[in-house]
């Protein structure tokens, strides 16, 4: 018998910063000047450059570059008017930054259950807002995984609750011809290593008010140099709220803005190839009769840098075979049921921080068997359709060992 085939590649590697940005980089880094502004004017303009350019790509009026998309989200609830003490609603399957900012911007995470499509429940969502009272949802597009968002904007619009739209994992997607990240009060994006755009760290913050806007740009951290921001409300918009917003110092640096610059343009490319490679990793995942795939509505159109798939089948243990034996064969399969927090995969009933949230049943099911793939977009044809078959020929082997078990459950059922 032949030996089972090995991934022969590391999942986690990044690329490489394209040439232009490392040459712009260099530049700076011999001038010395990485801060975005200068005080006698502009020294360089890249961050300035990028905003004006990020705020064209998503098609809102303002974009304000900060340090990281955790930062972003916190200053798009403060602009958005969140107090100390109010309750922010935000769906369960999401990453620890997004409950972390709610908090960092002193209110009161309430959580709202997920769907089987890993996306949030509506019927929960009214309920929530009725229950906390909640005048802002911070809606997570997490793994890229679009909610109704005709039906989410229905109820906001209905309840009168400010969207903040977290698109950490969503810059790119689209609902129907709407770009996500156009429908809330504001959007965030990130731009750490792992995510469409990589600077390391880095982030974006986009909306259409010009005073908020403004208040955005102070936020971050503009010492009055503001002048200098091409993407800009004006003057006079920044000059009536100067002395009463204060500065977080969130800023991007010249250097992250440098390395951005080239890949903010070469992404509509890079998007249609994850597109691709998502599809053709679901389709060989799909020949398994263990494994339920998401069913996105037609008008969602994802833009994926990584898979995720449920096996509903199989219990922890179960699980655990199937990880370690993808981890054989090369590939890592992250787990969002596992006890423990671990690598950019977390459960609510790991953010106690996050206070008291009920039984969230519904969403620990889900994450109980939800698994993730990150997908770099150099992945060949090749490596996908071995990535699906190491991932099928796991299961099949933890299935069989599950039910030679004595006493094992003898309900295993395929997905529907
Ligand atoms: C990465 C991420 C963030 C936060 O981004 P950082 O730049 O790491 O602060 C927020 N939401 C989601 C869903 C993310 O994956």
């Amino acid at each position: 018998m032949s030996e089972p085939r090995r991934l022969a590649r590391d999942l986690t590697e990044p690329e490489p910063i394209p040439a232009a940005g490392i040459a712009r980089a260099v530049e700076l880094m011999q001038s010395g000047r990485l801060f975005r502004y200068g005080e006698m004017g502009a020294d360089q303009l890249d961050v300035s450059l990028l905003e004006q350019e990020f705020a064209a790509f998503v098609g809102r009026k303002f974009c304000v570059a900060v340090n990281s998309g955790g930062c972003a989200i916190f200053l798009a609830l403060k602009i958005a008017g969140v107090e100390p003490g109010d309750a922010v609603l935000v769906n369960g399957f999401t990453l620890a930054p997004v409950p972390g900012a709610i908090l960092h911007a002193g209110a009161q995470p309430v959580i709202v259950e997920v769907t089987g499509d890993y996306v949030i429940d509506p019927t929960d969502l009214h309920a929530k807002i009725r229950s906390s009272g909640a005048k802002t949802l911070l809606l997570s597009h997490m793994r890229g995984h679009i909610a109704d968002m005709d039906q989410v904007s229905r109820i906001c619009a209905g309840e009168g609750v400010t969207l903040v739209e977290d698109c950490a994992h969503a810059l790119s997607a689209f609902w129907g011809e709407r770009m996500i990240g156009s429908f809330g009060f504001a959007a965030a994006y990130s731009a750490q290593t792992y995510k469409h755009l990589n600077a390391g760290e880095g982030g974006f913050l986009v909306l259409d008010e010009p005073e908020a806007a403004a208040r955005a740009i102070l936020h971050s951290g503009s010492y009055m140099l503001h002048s200098q921001h091409l993407s800009t409300p004006g003057a006079e918009a920044l000059r009536r709220v100067s002395n009463e917003t204060p500065n977080f110092s969130m800023r991007m640096t010249a250097l992250a803005a440098a390395m951005l610059r080239p890949q903010l343009a070469e992404l509509p490319r890079r998007v249609a190839r994850w597109n691709t490679i998502h599809r053709r990793i679901a389709t060989g995942l799909a020949r398994s009769q263990w494994i339920a795939l998401p069913r996105p509505d037609a008008k969602a159109r994802f833009s994926a840098t990584s898979i995720q798939f449920s096996i509903p089948a199989l219990p922890p243990q179960g699980i655990e075979m199937v990880l370690a034996t993808a981890k054989r064969r090369g590939l890592p399969i992250k787990w969002f049921g596992a006890a423990e927090q671990a690598g950019f995969t977390s459960a609510p009933r790991h953010w106690i921080y996050a206070g008291e949230q009920g039984e969230l049943a519904r969403t620990h099911a889900v994450l109980a068997s939800l698994m993730d793939i990150r997908t770099p977009v150099t992945l060949t044809d090749d490596e996908c359709d071995l990535i699906a078959e190491i991932v099928r020929e796991a299961i099949d082997e933890a299935i069989a060992a599950s039910s030679q078990q004595p006493g094992s459950s003898p309900d295993l059922k395929p997905s529907a």
